[in-house]
């Protein structure tokens, strides 16, 4: 695998922070619950917080609740360098998701402090709020905030418990009413790099510890509702059936197929969620409507797969003597890493005598904000099985800190040569 004879990065220490940042809402032997704004976010941030001072960051809460350290750079007006991601979790977590990405980032700056870096731009550390959304069921809350695109009902949000975001961002001694105010300085941000499992079983796949994201692809989720007609399954003849969930289950297995029609595509499309009316076992299924979820990094073959999709399901309804409505829930664009971010990470690698693949990300990130604001890259470490958002979720010490010295030194090349980080 690697040939690396000398990590510059401290791996025992990192390997520590992670240690003890999965005690805070341990739950279980492996897993975390420290959810968005809750008293075990609010203790994983003042730990997460101390270690930047340790760093050498001056470290701050902003009012969207993210937790930022500053080690400032000779230059006010350059660019920032930004290197995270998030601490929150999922109700039933794992200790690796997000918490690699803002650990790694301190272990990165803390190495350039201790070498005696004196970078141009400043490089800032950050940890989001609420990346995984799963409290208030709409996430990336931090990111956008910070980068000014929250939306107006944002606030008002609230949890199963009937807490408003508002009162939980109060709670957590933030203060909603500086938002007001509050503009995000356009070009402030000169780059994001963001470390973070990967989530899924292509790189243990690769027999690779770690990847190079090309992007995250953006989700096309559509909901499809076969209307027929119901009629009783003992009587009514085959050849005069209207039976919706025959109909729903062709479209299924020709998205399937479709998904599948250029061997190597990364595509991918699931249908995860499914109702029949009237849902009785000697009723012919009158209505069915179930979701669709299709992604792809080329938004070109996602758009064409749409069309087959659209027209497989106009056929399916001919043929059974059905109505359909199909109603567009989400349609968002993949968004990719910057070309110059990927060279510097492929060449930093090479120099630590690797070659990481390169790959997609499904799943979304703090990074898919933030590419809307500046350019990006992505550092994918392997975690075992694909397994995340589970207490089992485990990736490797060697892998963290293969993917954290990449952080490392490619934070470090860019601060270097591109100090102003102008284009
Ligand atoms: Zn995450």
């Amino acid at each position: 695998m690697s040939t690396i004879s000398q990590f510059r990065i401290n791996a025992e220490r990192l390997q520590q922070h992670i240690n003890e940042l999965a005690l805070i809402g341990k739950i279980g032997e492996t897993g975390v619950c420290r959810l968005a704004l809750s008293k075990e976010d609010r203790a994983g941030i003042e730990l997460v917080k101390s270690w930047m001072e340790e760093a050498g960051m001056e470290a701050y809460i902003d009012p969207f609740a993210n937790l930022i350290g500053v080690w400032r750079g000779s230059d006010p007006q350059a660019p920032v360098l930004m290197l995270g991601s998030h601490v929150d979790s999922q109700p039933y977590g794992g200790r690796f998701d997000g918490a690699i990405g803002v650990l790694g980032a301190i272990e990165a700056v803390q190495t350039m402090v201790e070498e005696g870096m004196k970078p141009t731009c400043s490089i800032e550390v950050v940890a989001f709020c609420d990346e995984e959304g799963c409290r208030f069921n709409k996430g990336l809350f931090g990111v956008r905030g910070m980068t000014g695109k929250l939306e107006a009902d944002e606030l008002d949000r609230t949890d199963k418990n009937g807490v408003s975001r508002r009162e939980a961002l109060l709670e957590f001694g933030c203060d909603p009413a500086d938002f007001e105010g509050y503009t995000f300085q356009e070009g402030r941000i000169g780059a994001f790099l963001e470390l973070h499992i990967e989530q899924g079983p292509v790189l243990e796949s690769m027999n690779e510890p770690i990847g190079i994201v090309t992007g995250i692809s953006g989700p096309l989720w559509l909901t499809v509702e076969m209307i027929g007609f119901a009629g009783h399954a003992g009587s009514v003849p085959m050849s005069m059936r209207h039976d919706a969930l025959l109909g729903s289950a062709k479209i299924i297995v020709a998205l399937n197929e479709l998904v599948r029609q250029e061997s190597g595509a990364p595509t991918v499309g699931t249908v995860g969620s499914l109702t029949v009316f009237p849902d009785s076992r000697n009723i012919i299924p009158e209505k069915v409507s179930f979701t669709i979820d299709l992604r792809d990094i080329d938004i070109h073959r996602r758009d064409a797969l749409e069309v087959e999709l659209r027209s497989c399901i106009r056929n399916v309804a001919d043929e059974h003597g059905l109505t359909y409505t199909i109603r567009e829930d989400t349609n968002s664009e993949p968004r990719y890493c910057a070309t110059w971010i990927k060279d510097t990470l492929h060449k930093e690698a090479g120099l630590m005598g690797m070659k990481p693949p390169e790959l997609m990300s499904g799943p979304f990130h703090d990074s898919l904000a933030m590419s809307y604001v500046c350019d990006y890259g992505m550092i994918f470490v392997r975690c075992l099985e694909g397994i995340s958002h589970n207490p089992k979720e485990y990736a490797s010490p060697e892998d963290i800190t293969l993917g954290t010295e990449l952080l490392y030194r490619t934070a470090r090349r860019i601060a270097l040569d591109r100090g102003g980080l102008q284009a």
